[in-house]
């Protein structure tokens, strides 16, 4: 970084130092912070400033000249990031869409890109005017299926795949190693929504991923109180570069008290999605046969499609997700989500309160997610009580 021009978009390295240890709970616990040498202050400081005084001689103490993309406040999260990612940098955002969207904006016209068709509705909205506006060419694939990337997949022109998995709001599982094989042999680069897995689970970067992309909102954050998106890149190549550089041009950076927020939040982030991923699967099982359901979406299932899939690329647990298809169509599904006493009828997912959304009502009329659907987002309370919340509502 440059201690004068303070032109550096990059970000985090003074706190991305090599971590001692491995193992998640202690990196968690750590926060990928040191306390603070002048006054051993055991939590990171929120700073607030968006400018940084030179001396006399027009130097910069640090390499930070700005505050759009160079306050502190965000780097404790993105150290922190890359260590569960096993990667080498991260970016903060100011919402997962911006952290998306930032990938695409990246692209050159007339790029191949390939997506997935069951995805978050939004970025797949987005995706399919943004192509048609930016002249990118889009194919969207149902990229769970075995071979269906490989046969999308164009060398040479496909410069980017984008996948989810789980999927919203089927919970489709998708191969990264065998998706991430197909892109490097065309020369494509492969970014991995991984929000619903979080890096608990599954690490994308060490299945062959170049990038991995969480909706912080959710379970990074998991307090339902901060809105907040992250890449995390493999290694620093150009492609790295020119999205440092479109955050810090575009501007779509997450403030300090929000980044502070994510960063506390992180730092119990694999004792509750463990918790959430045991009480997920204890309801699935508690709920498959119901008389009243017709199927229960969660890969944690034997019976689940991407079972195998999951088991290979996810450990330790399956999700906080899972879907429930209500026999009797959409009435019956808003009339059961409305009989529940201990979930919250809200959007969103990944926080400490149990949620249920009808996805159909909030979709767009073209979505394929089914009209009987119900999401349902596992919080921390007592799964026995969920499970007899659900029982009591599907009666
Ligand atoms: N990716 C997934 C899987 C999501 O569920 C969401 C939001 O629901 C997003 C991306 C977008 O994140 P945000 O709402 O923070 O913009």
């Amino acid at each position: 970084m440059s201690a004068v021009g303070g032109d550096d978009h990059g970000g985090n390295d003074a706190l991305a130092a090599p971590s001692p240890t491995t193992s998640i709970d202690t990196l968690l616990a750590h926060g990928a912070f040191e306390p603070a040498a002048d006054t051993g202050a055991i939590a990171p400081p929120i700073v607030t400033a968006t400018t940084f005084a030179r001396d006399r001689a027009q130097r910069l103490p640090s390499p930070r000249m700005y505050g759009r993309d160079q306050n502190p406040t965000g780097e404790p999260a993105e150290a922190l990031l890359t260590a569960l990612e096993g990667g080498a940098a991260s970016l903060l955002f100011a919402s997962g869409m911006a952290a998306a969207t930032a990938v695409f904006q990246t692209l050159a016209p007339g790029d191949h890109v390939i997506a997935q068709r069951t995805m978050y509705w939004g970025l797949r909205s987005w995706l399919i005017e943004f192509c048609a506006r930016w002249r990118l060419d889009l194919s969207l694939v149902d990229a769970h299926v075995a071979g269906a990337v490989a046969a999308a997949v164009r060398p040479g022109a496909t410069r980017l795949i984008w996948l989810e998995t789980p999927a919203n709001p089927t919970w489709d599982v998708v191969d990264i190693a065998d998706a991430a094989a197909v892109a490097h042999a065309a020369g494509a680069r492969l970014c991995v929504d991984s929000t619903a897995a979080t890096p608990v689970h599954t690490r994308p970067l060490a299945l062959g991923a170049d990038l991995v992309m969480h909706a912080a909102t959710k379970y990074l954050n998991g307090h339902s109180d901060v809105v907040a998106g992250a890449l995390c890149t493999a290694r620093r190549d150009p492609a790295w570069a020119r999205l440092c550089a479109h955050r810090h041009d575009a501007g779509a950076i997450l403030g300090p008290f929000e980044a502070w927020l994510l960063h506390r939040g992180m730092r119990t982030l694999a004792v509750r999605v463990r918790r959430q991923s045991a009480s997920a699967l204890a309801i699935a099982h508690a709920l498959e046969g119901h008389p009243a359901i017709a199927a229960v979406l969660y890969p944690g299932l034997p019976g689940h499609a991407g079972h195998a899939v999951a088991c290979r690329q996810m450990a330790g647990g399956f999700g906080g997700m899972l879907s429930i298809q209500v026999r009797g169509g959409a009435a019956a599904a808003l009339a059961m989500s409305g009989r529940l006493r201990l979930f919250a009828r809200a959007t969103s997912l990944g926080g400490v309160e149990s949620l249920i959304e009808h996805r159909a009502s909030v979709e767009p009329p073209d979505s394929p997610v089914p009209h009987d659907l119900l999401r349902l987002s596992i919080g921390l309370e007592d799964p026995a009580e969920l499970i007899d919340d659900l029982r009591a509502a599907l009666a």
